[in-house]
């Protein structure tokens, strides 16, 4: 059955997380800031950064020790995620959106299913792609038109999927897929991407995280053991894993958000407006004290919203049952909303920073403020996550559909 995610507390997980956290910080400044042009390319992936991230031993740093992993929890992670955001928001993207299928992987898979796969991620730092979306279900993804049917010991699905980080190069593709037989039956199906029948449509040209690698899917009867089928309804395992890459997309904005800051510190020291540096101007000193009080707050709220995922993983069965009665946690949904609209502002606040030059290509802001606009759009925009806030934990309970 299932393991915690995270090493149980009490252990020396502190003083692991403070020097994990100074060695991403570390390589993040050497292998990935100021590489702007590299990453806004769409470069080829796995990167050969995603390469040395994993030589690093840095790579899927969540995963338990039981597993070989460095065992991070997600609170730990928030930071892990904001530094690689400073170097790079695509990259961190990269890096860190396996989390939502290995949350599924331990929670609800079998030992047998989950294990290798695990194994595998930290011996060779491989990623996991997750196939939820399709052009008429992305938010609505009760309407999934992808299917399942039994054939003898198999399933063997069917459908194409729209959007999905990291499918192209990942070992093993988690596929949201509802009975061809019962509509109301929703699986999320382990399928190794090699498996005959999965092909790679095309990669996406994004507007922003060029750094990631998104996909667009086929499956053309592609068959699978029954047993990589997860336990339970494949929408729930869904919303619970999102709870952990909601929270890291959030905390992309706090590392974007500190770029911005130290970008505009830097210009700053060198503009002069009336007569003065621009840094001695009470109208910039506003604007940066403005900057700093959401990058507070948006790492306040998500580091809240993690430990409180962490503290589920604590239970003796990982948190399986108490997550599957929750599914998404509010908490969540407010770092991930909050932080794509505190995100937005200190987006708004840096591209007018620069004056002109802020507009062209030759300076990285524009590509700042195209990143950032990433995490109010993935993994369910603004009016989905005001929408489930709502249904979920306003009406109340006795009304609730
Ligand atoms: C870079 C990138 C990476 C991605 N990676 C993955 C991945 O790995 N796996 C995966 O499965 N998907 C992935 N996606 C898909 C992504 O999660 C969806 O695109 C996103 O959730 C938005 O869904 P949608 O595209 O269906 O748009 P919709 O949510 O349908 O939005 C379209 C419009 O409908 C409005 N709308 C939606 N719901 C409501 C509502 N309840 N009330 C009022 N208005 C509403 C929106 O505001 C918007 O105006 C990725 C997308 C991007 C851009």
């Amino acid at each position: 059955m299932t393991t915690t995610l995270n090493a149980p507390a009490g252990t020396s997980q502190g003083s692991t997380a403070t020097e994990v956290l100074n060695r991403v910080r570390t390589f993040a400044r050497a292998e990935l800031l100021g590489k702007e042009e590299y990453f806004d390319s769409l470069p080829d992936q796995p990167t050969a950064e995603a390469a040395r991230l994993h030589a690093a031993g840095l790579a899927n740093w969540w995963i338990p020790a039981a597993y070989g992993g460095l065992g991070l929890s997600l609170a730990d992670s928030v930071d892990i995620v904001s530094e690689l955001a400073y170097g790079d928001a695509g990259f961190a993207f990269g890096a860190f959106l396996p989390v939502l299928g290995t949350a599924m992987l331990q929670l609800y898979g079998t030992d047998e299913l989950a294990r290798p796969v695990l194994e595998r991620m930290i011996a060779g730092g491989g990623r996991l792609g997750i196939l939820g979306s399709e052009e008429e279900a992305g938010s609505e993804l009760g309407r999934t038109a992808t299917t399942f049917r039994r054939d003898g010991d198999n399933l063997v699905l069917n459908g194409e999927k729209y959007f999905s980080t990291n499918s192209g190069s990942a070992d093993l593709l988690l596929v949201l897929a509802r009975s061809a037989d019962d509509e109301a039956d929703y699986a999320m199906v382990a399928v190794p991407r090699e498996a005959p029948g999965v092909e790679i449509v095309k990669r996406w040209d994004m507007i922003g995280v060029r750094g990631s690698g998104t996909y667009q899917a086929r499956l053309r009867d592609v068959a699978v053991p029954a047993a990589h089928r997860l336990r339970g309804n494949g929408l729930r395992h869904l919303e619970i894993g999102l709870n952990a890459s909601r929270i890291l997309i959030a905390a992309t904005a706090i590392g974007v958000s500190r770029r911005i800051r130290d970008l505009s510190m830097e210009y700053a020291g060198q503009k002069r407006i009336k007569g003065a540096r621009l840094q001695d101007n009470a109208v910039f000193a506003a604007k940066l004290g403005q900057i700093e009080t959401l990058v507070e707050v948006m790492r306040s709220q998500c580091r809240a919203a993690a430990a409180e995922f962490d503290r589920y993983l604590e239970a003796p069965d990982g948190g399986a049952a108490a997550l599957y009665r929750v599914g998404s946690l509010r908490s969540a949904l407010a770092a991930k909303l909050f932080c794509g609209q505190a995100g937005w502002q200190v987006a708004t606040l840096g591209s007018e920073m620069f004056g002109g030059l802020g507009y062209t290509h030759e300076h990285p802001i524009g590509k700042l403020v195209r990143d950032m606009r990433y995490v109010s759009v993935v993994e369910g925009g603004e009016d989905v996550m005001r929408e489930l806030l709502y249904t979920r934990f306003v009406v109340p309970a006795g009304k609730r559909r």
